[in-house]
């Protein structure tokens, strides 16, 4: 029985099977390195894959997004990319973010704060490196490294939306002004929570093989054989788990039923 989750901590097996996330940063756990996957290929599986990944988003691998500090990435806040430029919703589903972020090909982003903000997480970030500090938007555009006249535009525009009440560009429902005084921007950059792909299996978890048949007394489930259940892109949050829970009851069980068989 393969239970060994995903593959979303092997920089190899991304590059091969998720390459929308290479060099990106996963929270997942260290030990998903892609073994029960190996395992699988190793003994005929069929494989499917189709470069698909829990997409999200945090400020490093070293701090939690529960942490206070990584927890900043959940304010709607104006995002601008590397050119200082606004791309997205901010209040959009995680995963829609993501997708957004790797399409704008920004190696990094950055979160505006001003007004009444998480002073105390927000210190700790400069202190770290990860966020900058200024009193008005060109010195942030400075300190972030992004073109001033660009960042100014960008402010301009979200000004002019959160006054109206309606971002027509985006949709972010929650957008608040900006205004200088107090700012700070934090460094916020693609990451992952899991890997999409793994071993073919049919509804009794049974691992089939590259013809279609059933491989003895193989039997995998979670993310190790989650590579039919998505297309690219994360549906809905939760839906993992569910999965998870579902597909290995009905494969555990099958499996100690085929004993003795
Ligand atoms: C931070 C975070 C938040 C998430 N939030 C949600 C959420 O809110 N809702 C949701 O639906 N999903 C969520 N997910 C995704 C979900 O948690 C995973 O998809 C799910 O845990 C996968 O379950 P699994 O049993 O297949 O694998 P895992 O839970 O990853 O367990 C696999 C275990 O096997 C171990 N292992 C690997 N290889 C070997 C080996 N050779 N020998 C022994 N052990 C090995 C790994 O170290 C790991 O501990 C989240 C994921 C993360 C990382």
């Amino acid at each position: 029985m393969l239970a060994t989750g995903g593959f979303s901590q092997s920089p190899e097996m991304i590059d091969e099977y998720g390459p929308t996330a290479s060099g990106q940063f996963c929270y997942a756990a260290s030990g998903n390195v892609g073994d029960g996957l190996r395992m699988a290929k190793e003994a005929g599986a069929d494989i499917v894959a189709k470069d698909g990944v829990i997409g999200f988003r945090g400020v490093s691998p070293d701090r939690s997004y529960r942490a206070s500090l990584g927890v900043l990435v959940f304010y709607p806040n104006l995002y601008v990319d590397e050119k200082g430029e606004r791309f997205m919703n901010e209040a959009n589903y995680y995963a829609l973010m993501y997708e957004d972020m790797v399409e704008n090909e920004s190696d990094e982003f950055y979160s505006i704060f001003s007004g009444e903000v998480p002073a105390e997480a927000l210190e700790e970030g400069v202190e770290d490196g990860c966020v900058v500090k200024a009193d008005t938007f060109e010195e942030l555009a400075e300190a972030m490294g992004v073109p001033a006249d660009n960042f100014l535009a960008s402010v301009e525009r979200f000004n002019e939306l959160a006054e109206s009440g309606e971002d027509e560009d985006y949709g972010n429902p929650v957008i608040a002004t900006i205004e200088e005084g107090e700012l700070y921007a934090l460094t916020v950059l693609p990451a992952t929570l899991g890997s999409f792909g793994g071993a073919r299996v049919n509804l009794q978890g049974e691992v089939m093989d590259t013809d279609g048949n059933p491989i003895q007394g193989l039997y995998a489930a979670g993310e190790v054989a989650n590579g039919q259940l998505y297309k690219s892109v994360y549906p809905a949050s939760g839906t993992f788990i569910t999965a998870v829970f579902v597909l290995a009851r009905d494969a555990g069980k099958e499996a100690a039923m085929s004993i003795g068989e």
